[in-house]
């Protein structure tokens, strides 16, 4: 039993820091911006934003002093330590908070800013592309590939649901796909309990696994983009960040789909978002696991995401070299550290169709 620290540190204090505000609906511009303006109470706002889709929410920040920071692709970790020295140096006591209002990327960076800073933090997703909206991790890039850098839990989330509805679909099967990659990360997670690797986090592996089984719920709702299941989506996604939060790690969020996922963007950097990769892994996964794999690929299929490596332009190479590379990325017990031969991994990836 525990909240999902590790056997090995029962006597480090546990400390769990959550967003004070989620809300999740339609029209959210006057909501959030009552929130910043109490926040900020006249000091200034580091506005951190995309190149567009901020436009429809930037009432967020009416009447607020701003400083802007435009991201317009995913933030590198070496940049973003040097921007976050440069705007302490500059202006540390006159920022009250960070807003982030954009896509993953920029929310991203608004968490590794706030972490660094050590100031609160607001996101205001445009989209649902992944569950990074109220997590306390950041995916950055590196010259050695993908990151995961811990960042600052957002004191508020604002998801405008009619914002969501209006971003690219396939930003939104890629969400589903982040969240249905919970089933497997969780599955993963007790493989190394029984294994007697890891203390296994009862309340935010449950957490974790309800995020799946939410979703799950609404296929027919999220894949015809309907407001119900843009809802459910993004209850889903930050409901997982809420878990990584108290588990204080991304492992009950992330398994070996994850870990399939950043081996893709190692060997292939560019090739699919990361909720199709994680997707395309859930699906592999779920076999390893001997799960319903064939109902994890129908759902997808259903929502409009991927389950075909052509699909994101991958080769069936790309993507055995890719399950083969995923166990020595970092070092997390799941089903790949038993091993898979490359014979195997091939049959795998033939037998659920994803090359
Ligand atoms: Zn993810």
């Amino acid at each position: 039993m525990g909240l999902g620290i590790s056997s090995n540190s029962k006597n480090k204090i546990h400390s769990v820091e959550l967003p004070e505000n989620i809300s999740i609906g339609p029209a959210l511009t006057g909501l959030a911006n009552a929130y910043l303006t109490k926040l900020t109470a006249g000091k200034r706002v580091l506005l951190v934003r995309g190149l567009r889709s901020y436009e429809s929410m930037i009432g967020a920040v009416f009447g607020l002093k701003t400083i802007e920071l435009v991201v317009s692709r995913p933030p590198a970790l070496d940049e973003a330590l040097e921007l976050a020295e440069n705007i302490s140096r500059t202006y540390r006591r006159a920022i009250k908070a960070i807003v982030s209002i954009g896509g993953g990327s920029v929310i991203d960076m608004g968490k590794v800013l706030g972490k660094q800073l050590e100031i609160p933090t607001v996101s205001i997703p445009t989209t649902l592309s992944h569950d990074g909206i109220a997590s306390p991790r950041a995916s950055l890039t590196s010259r050695a590939g993908p990151v995961s850098q811990e960042s600052k839990v957002p004191r508020a989330v604002f998801v405008d649901l009619q914002v969501a509805a209006s971003s690219p679909h396939r930003l939104i099967a890629s969400g589903f796909g982040d969240t249905i990659a919970k089933r497997t990360a969780v599955l993963d997670w007790k493989l190394a309990a029984e294994r007697g690797i890891e203390e296994y986090g009862d309340y935010s592996g449950a957490l974790a696994e309800l995020s799946a089984s939410h979703v799950l719920s609404a296929v027919k709702e999220i894949a015809s983009g309907q407001i119900f299941g843009l809802r459910v989506l993004a209850e889903a996604l930050v409901n997982s960040g809420i878990a990584m939060a108290i588990a204080g790690s991304s492992r009950p969020a992330s398994g070996s789909e994850h870990l399939f996922a950043h081996a893709v963007q190692i060997i292939s950097p560019g090739k699919g978002l990361h909720g199709e990769l994680c997707g395309l892994g859930t699906i592999m996964m779920s076999e390893l696991h001997g799960i319903d794999w064939e109902m994890i690929r129908d759902s997808l299929a259903e929502v409009g995401a991927p389950t075909k490596a052509t699909q994101l332009g991958l080769s069936p190479d790309e993507v055995i070299e890719a399950l083969l590379l995923a166990p020595k990325i970092r070092d997390r017990y799941t089903i790949l550290s038993q091993g898979l031969s490359r014979a195997e991994a091939e049959a795998l990836a033939r037998k659920t169709g994803v090359i």
